[in-house]
């Protein structure tokens, strides 16, 4: 049985990249091989729509994927078996976390090669390509450091020089350094851009003070066209880095190379630097980013859908837009978080999800557009309200009908599962569960709740319900 398994997993491993992940994880899910001898094979499927996917429109690369592994497969049979569905069956495959596995391991073979050699002794940060001028959104809050940025970018060693751009953290400093680093060499790629974080620089500088090649150092640099130092502010109280430091700056300044800078706060607060290091830094152009306005914010959310090629509906935008505060990376990442459970878990994240992202990352912080109460950490679901709506639009229903009198068996049962949900993930008490029905009494309540936790026991299909509408809860 084992064996039949995890040969269904080489498989699902081979097709996974053939199939929208959507449809991969949908259709796939709790599949399995039932059987198989040397000529044909018999995959279970837990319903008829995988069954409809599988053995119609996949067929063809499911058989390919299996004789790609085994010789001799001529056959492949289908057939519904629904308690695959059911989690004490350990026949099917979990698809999720065959995905995630996937994901890590080719993380990992990535290589890690994430600098180049330019010239002799000369390295830079391999530029992310990423990162472009024409994809940072402007707004008020950066306009002129962008504006700075295109200049250089267009004549390196100009009027802008040295360019020094500061500001918090993740308003996208790195960003445009980058961008600038790419801008220049999609224009010339024989131009030599060095982009180095100040920490890397300072080990340069440090190793060439301490084998007294200090010369050659300066020497080497002046081939550089553009020199760009991320982060500048770690350069602070080391003061022999600075001094050579202050020489290769002034061999490039003096021959015209283009120097760009970026650091946490500006020259005239950056705490243990040399004054005359203070003053070339101001030579040139100051310029800062800001935290963006709410527009802008939004802006940014539309443009990263937009490379990502996903619709999300636009309250949920507006909703990070208006609530993550700190930075861009912040608004970033909860974004990528709402697509992640868009993608991962084929549903269309809420308002409601997504202020539980921000909740779990800020504790205190204060939501806008949206009743605290409504959510917990973990982007639960927890009101009453929203558990009799969930319940609802799980089977179609309306939600008076649901908290109503009438009395027939399609509307009473998910009636009573609904009640039973509120009771024991809720912790409700049977008068207000009660209540919340249209005034029930609390020992109808109680008999409701008793009666579905007796038929979970034994019906499969009331168990696969009330998991899936779990899942709908967040739980
Ligand atoms: P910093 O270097 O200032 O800490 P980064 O440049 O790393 O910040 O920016 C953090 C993230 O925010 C990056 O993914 C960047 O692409 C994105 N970002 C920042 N500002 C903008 C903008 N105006 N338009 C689009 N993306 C932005
Ligand atoms: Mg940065």
């Amino acid at each position: 049985m084992e064996n039949l398994k995890e040969f269904w997993e080489q498989v699902l491993t081979r097709l996974e990249p053939l199939i929208k992940r959507t449809h991969f994880i949908t259709w796939f899910k709790n599949t399995a091989i039932l059987d198989m001898d040397e000529t044909t094979m018999m995959i279970g499927v837990p319903n008829i729509f995988a069954y409809d996917w599988l053995a119609n429109r996949y067929r063809g690369e499911i058989l390919k994927a299996v004789s790609e592994l085994k010789d001799g497969i001529k056959e492949i049979k289908y057939e519904v078996h629904s308690s695959l569905d059911n989690k004490d069956d350990t026949r099917g495959v979990d698809v999720k976390f065959l995905l995630r596995r996937g994901a890590t391991k080719s993380v990992r073979k990535l290589p890690k090669k994430q600098e180049v050699k330019l010239v002799e002794g000369i390295t830079s940060k391999l530029l992310n390509p990423k990162y472009t001028l024409s994809n940072f959104v402007i707004g008020p809050a950066n306009r002129l450091a962008h504006a700075a940025c295109s200049s250089v970018a267009k004549t390196p060693g100009g009027e802008y020089n040295p360019l020094f751009i500061y500001g918090g953290v993740g308003l996208g400093k790195t960003h445009l350094l980058q961008a600038v680093g790419n801008e220049i060499l999609k224009r010339d790629c024989e131009k030599i851009v060095v982009y180095i974080p100040s920490e890397r620089f300072v080990n340069e500088i440090v190793e060439a003070i301490g084998n007294r090649y200090t010369k050659q150092f300066r020497k080497r640099y002046r081939q550089v066209d553009c020199l760009m130092i991320d982060d500048i502010q770690f350069l602070g109280n080391k003061e022999r880095t600075q001094e050579e430091f202050f020489h290769t700056f002034n061999e490039l300044y003096d021959a015209n190379k283009q120097i760009i800078i970026s650091s946490d706060r500006p020259p005239t607060e950056l705490l243990g630097l040399d004054d005359r290091l203070r003053s070339r830094f101001g030579m040139g152009m100051i310029a800062d980013v800001q935290f963006p306005d709410y527009e802008t914010r939004l802006a940014i959310l539309h443009a990263k859908c937009r490379e990502k090629q996903v619709l999300l509906p636009n309250e949920v935008l507006e909703f990070i837009a208006e609530n993550a505060y700190s930075s861009i990376r912040e608004l970033e990442g909860i974004l990528l978080q709402a697509i992640a459970e868009c993608q991962l878990e084929d549903r269309t994240p809420t308002v409601r999800y997504v202020a539980g992202i921000i909740k779990k990352l800020h504790k205190k912080r204060k939501l806008i557009g949206i009743d605290e109460k409504e959510i917990s950490p973990e982007g639960r679901v927890n009101t009453i309200s929203d558990v009799i709506n969930i319940v609802a639009s799980f089977y179609n229903l309306q939600r008076v009908d649901l908290v109503g009198s009438v009395r027939k068996r399609e509307i009473m049962m998910p009636r009573q599962i609904c009640m039973y949900l509120i009771r024991k993930e809720l912790n409700q008490s049977y008068e207000s569960i009660g209540k919340e029905f249209g005034g029930r009494n609390h020992t109808t309540v109680m008999h409701a709740c008793d009666r579905i936790a007796r038929i979970l026991k034994k019906d499969r299909k009331l168990l696969r319900d009330v998991s899936g509408l779990k899942r709908e809860m967040g739980l």
